[in-house]
């Protein structure tokens, strides 16, 4: 009997149509009507998943009797019930390595953004507003040579922080939970404690995952020790900032300003980070250019086969699984 493939978001049908001798494949599509309805029609026979974006626990899989791996096209992987999934002898694999460039660059551009109030200052020139020289009022503040404070220096942290050194010869400070003697001696990185990075960085940006230690790591506290001259990025997972905690230091200029890709909530639809000039806010694009959402959908898709042929999969996230 054939296993069964379920893609249920981010890969194209030409990339499954080459492993369609070998496995069914069911691939959900919008244009096929209401997305949950597709899913939980297809889970009962699923041997794999793959896709992103889409929350998975013991409710959402209670029917996924067949269910071997689920592999997800994100590095991110706090949508997941990881206890769950090993309970139930699940593999979960995850797309690391593939995005970090991608994203930094994103991390960056809203650096700049932020400090320099580009989309702030583009609304104001095409409202027709530029009918004399600008003046202090639209100035932004300085990126190169100032203080970058990265917390958590893993991949996509260490992407940033080559950018902000080589780049812009920025200084750069870094707090976490391990010390990492090569990038302080390549990028003469700073490890200091949280509270210090917070209070002497000029731009800081949490770049963790989503658990319960990290979960509203930056809330007032942090934010006041930012001060009104430091620039918050965050471009990891929303519930790492305290929202509302944010949005009032930002209504109250307490910050100067903040550049975000996530959020508490997603998709963001309403909010009062909307009425407010010194935030940059994009809707979760951290990895979304075509080029590496495809280098991720393909390896997810290998993660996803070595597992639905029995081999160890190469960026498997629970080992835990395979012990039960
Ligand atoms: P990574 O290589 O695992 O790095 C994570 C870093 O966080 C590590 O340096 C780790 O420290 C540190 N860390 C973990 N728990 C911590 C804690 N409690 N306090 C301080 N530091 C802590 O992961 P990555 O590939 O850089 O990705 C990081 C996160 O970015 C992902 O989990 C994902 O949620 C998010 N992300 C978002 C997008 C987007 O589209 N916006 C794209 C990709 C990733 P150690 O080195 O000491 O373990």
């Amino acid at each position: 009997m054939k296993k069964t493939i379920l893609a249920f978001s981010r890969v194209s049908p030409s990339m499954l149509e080459p492993y369609a001798d070998k496995y069914d494949i069911v691939i959900m599509s919008p244009e096929m009507g209401d997305m949950d309805a597709q899913f939980e029609a297809a889970l009962p026979n699923a041997h794999g998943l793959i896709g992103g974006n889409r929350r998975l626990g013991e409710v959402e899989l209670a029917s996924a009797k067949n269910l071997e791996i689920i592999s997800s096209i994100s590095v991110g992987y706090d949508n997941y019930d990881l206890s769950y999934l090993n309970s139930r002898g699940i593999m979960l694999t995850n797309t690391p390595d593939v995005l970090n460039e991608t994203t930094a660059d994103l991390a960056f551009a809203l650096i700049l953004a932020t400090a320099r109030r580009i989309p702030e200052l583009d609304d104001w020139t095409k409202d027709g507003n530029w009918s004399k020289t600008i003046d202090a009022s639209h100035f932004g503040c300085d990126v190169h040579g100032k203080t970058l404070g990265i917390i958590g220096l893993g991949k996509i942290g260490e992407a940033i922080a080559r950018r902000g050194r080589f780049g812009f010869g920025m200084n750069i400070l870094y707090s976490g939970k391990t010390r990492k003697p090569q990038l302080e001696e390549e990028l003469g990185a700073r490890f200091v404690p949280q509270e210090q990075l917070l209070s002497e960085s000029d731009f800081v940006c949490p770049v963790v995952p989503l658990t319960a230690e990290t979960r509203n790591l930056i809330g007032q506290k942090e934010l006041a020790l930012i001060g009104a001259e430091g620039i918050l990025i965050n471009v990891s997972r929303g519930p790492v900032v305290d929202q509302d905690a944010l949005i009032q230091a930002l209504e109250e200029k307490t910050i100067r300003g903040a550049g975000l890709d996530v959020y508490v909530k997603e998709p963001l639809t309403d909010s009062r980070l909307f009425k407010l000039k010194n935030v940059v806010t994009v809707p979760h694009i951290g990895s979304a250019t075509s080029d590496t959402r495809d280098a991720m959908a393909k390896r997810a898709l290998d993660n996803l086969l070595m597992g639905l042929e029995g081999q160890w999969p190469r960026d498997l996230v629970n080992s835990q699984a395979l012990r039960q």
